[in-house]
């Protein structure tokens, strides 16, 4: 399936009216299409893998805010900490403080979000609520800067444990304090988590059509 253009121009106006953060998801997809998208305004796209980010950001314009919302190994951190916009699935401390080191020696302080583990699912990432707490007490990252949190539902037809699941990561979310960001809802749940309170959402199908794992 081919870019639905007119899907996009509809998503995007609706989000903007709530101030809501599009991030197009283009994992797999070709440069041509971001390039579409870019040339219609939209600057926040979001990759899952660290080669494919690499490369896209090489090829296309620099004012690109990329966001990596896969998840990310420690040893791959340095390929991307030079320019990443966002990271979104902060799973683990050691990783956090690989990011910082990175900053470091890029100069930066590099925006994360808190992966946080809701959905039933035991094959999603994320911290649950125990180890948020302990993060709290954990000593300051000069070079990393938590901005907030992200979750992922569980994949499932059943509106109402969806629903319960961001609900949920929205209590964290408050409760942690001092975060602006949650980013939840992908193209099958984006409307459920904008009810519960989500301000950027990860929009991949809906926008680019189906991906295709097997080219
Ligand atoms: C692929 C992906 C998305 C987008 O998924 P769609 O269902 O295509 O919208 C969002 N978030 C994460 C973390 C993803 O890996």
């Amino acid at each position: 399936m081919a870019l639905q253009i007119e899907a996009y121009k509809k998503i995007k106006s609706g989000l903007d009216e709530t101030h809501t953060t599009l991030i197009a998801v283009s994992k797999t997809k070709p440069a041509e299409d971001i390039q579409a998208l870019y040339e219609l305004g939209q600057r926040d796209f979001g990759e899952n893998y660290v080669q494919e980010l690499v490369e896209k950001e090489g090829a296309l314009p620099k004012d690109i805010r990329w966001h990596f919302i896969g998840h990310l190994q420690s040893n791959k951190v340095k390929y991307i900490a030079s320019f990443v916009h966002l990271i979104h699935g902060v799973d683990s401390f050691s990783l956090l403080k690989e990011i910082n080191k990175q900053g470091l020696k890029n100069n930066r302080v590099i925006d994360c979000l808190l992966q946080v583990h809701i959905a039933k699912e035991e094959t999603k990432f994320g911290f649950n609520e125990s180890e948020l707490n302990e993060l709290k007490s954990l000593p300051e990252l000069k070079n990393v800067h938590i901005a907030g949190m992200m979750g992922m539902a569980s994949f499932s037809d059943d509106k109402d444990l969806v629903r319960n699941e961001f609900k949920y990561l929205k209590t964290l979310f408050d409760a942690f304090g001092n975060l602006t960001i949650l980013s939840m809802g992908m193209s099958g749940d984006y409307t459920i988590a904008l009810e519960e309170g989500s301000n950027m959402v990860r929009i991949g199908s809906l926008l680019f059509g189906e991906r295709n794992y097997n080219k």
